[in-house]
């Protein structure tokens, strides 16, 4: 039936019509409902037919009256709502607001490298709290109790009696770790440090650390240095050499600073190593019995060693950043100069 077609063709356009403003609905409108419109005229059109005609063409007219009113309103609505949509907002051709792509900062990046030459060693990464107890931080490291670190100007307290700290190194981890962990344990631990420092362009109050701990049967100092020469041309250059100076920690014995060759001059004497050849980037040495009793691990028949550096200092002979405090200001024209990847 020619009538019942056209209804279907026109609901078909009421329901798929979309207004791109007020002038092209009222047009809409005026076409579907206004006097002469689509719908005037097939109700006109209805008063000619049969009656058993109109009982089958009435319901579909009413649809259509009632879709196209329907229609009207609600678009009338979005416009005066002002929640315009127009077709322009879909244009998938449209050029792309750019986001600018960050960089890692400095310091994430050299974290990150120092996690993955000692994860080709087989050491896992474990972080602890950056608020520790006493326990942790000072006495089970072996810290005399009128150590000077335990001193208000180096370490910041939460509270005294019991001691609460800002931890003043990552070293409250390995504690933890042994705590908790039967040997063999083979662990590096980075994280944030704090200290009571005056803030100047060699010191900060706070700072990053990379301390690793290797425990277990018959550890010796020779893999000690042999680990940490491999750590060094890793990740500095492969003719990168290591001296180990004597020294002193409470929480290791025999103790050592190691010197890497100055990876500016190579060794032959700059203004960056004070013409010496080389640069100092950690502390080392083997882990005090004492602390492995501390943590129940009997010294007798388990030895370790463990060592320090600050992320900063390896930053700093890596790129040269000359302040510290350029780590944490936030300057842009800084952090660009790093590239995102790692
Ligand atoms: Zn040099």
């Amino acid at each position: 039936m020619v009538m019942k077609e056209k209804i279907d063709r026109l609901l078909a356009e009421v329901q798929s019509f979309n207004a791109e403003n007020a002038e092209t609905l009222e047009q809409f409108r005026i076409r579907f409902l206004g006097r002469k419109g689509h719908l005037q005229e097939l109700f006109d059109e209805f008063k000619t037919l049969s009656s058993d005609q109109k009982r089958d063409v009435g319901q579909l007219l009413n649809v259509l009256k009632n879709a196209a009113q329907e229609k009207v309103n609600s678009l009338n609505e979005t416009f005066k709502s002002g929640k315009t949509v127009s077709l322009s907002e879909n244009d998938l051709t449209r050029p792309v607001n750019f986001l600018e792509a960050g960089t890692r900062h400095p310091l994430s990046l050299v974290r990150n490298e120092i996690i993955r030459i000692f994860s080709r060693l087989g050491f896992s990464v474990n972080e602890g709290p950056e608020i520790e107890d006493d326990w942790h931080n000072f006495t089970a490291l072996n810290f005399a109790p009128e150590h000077p670190a335990r001193e208000m100007q180096d370490t910041f307290f939460i509270e005294k009696n019991p001691d609460i700290v800002l931890r003043t190194h990552t070293s409250n981890v390995q504690i933890r770790v042994m705590e908790t962990t039967k040997p063999p344990i083979r662990a590096i631990f980075p994280g944030r440090v704090y200290r009571n420092e005056a803030i100047s362009a060699r010191a900060h109050c706070f700072f990053h650390q990379v301390e690793g701990l290797y425990v277990d049967k018959n550890v010796s100092f020779a893999d000690l240095k042999q680990t940490l020469l491999y750590f060094a041309r890793e990740m500095f250059d492969a003719s990168t050499q290591i001296r180990l100076r004597p020294s002193y920690f409470p929480f290791t014995e025999p103790s050592a600073e190691m010197d890497i060759s100055c990876n500016l001059c190579g060794g032959k004497g700059c203004g960056f190593c004070k013409y010496t050849g080389w640069v100092e980037i950690l502390g080392c040495g083997m882990v005090d019995p004492a602390v492995l009793e501390n943590c129940g691990i009997d010294s007798k028949v388990y030895s370790g060693y463990a060592f320090g550096m600050g992320i900063e200092r390896i930053t700093n002979l890596k790129y040269q950043v000359k302040d510290l405090r350029m780590f944490s200001e936030n300057d842009l024209r800084f952090l660009k100069q790093f590239e995102s990847a790692g």
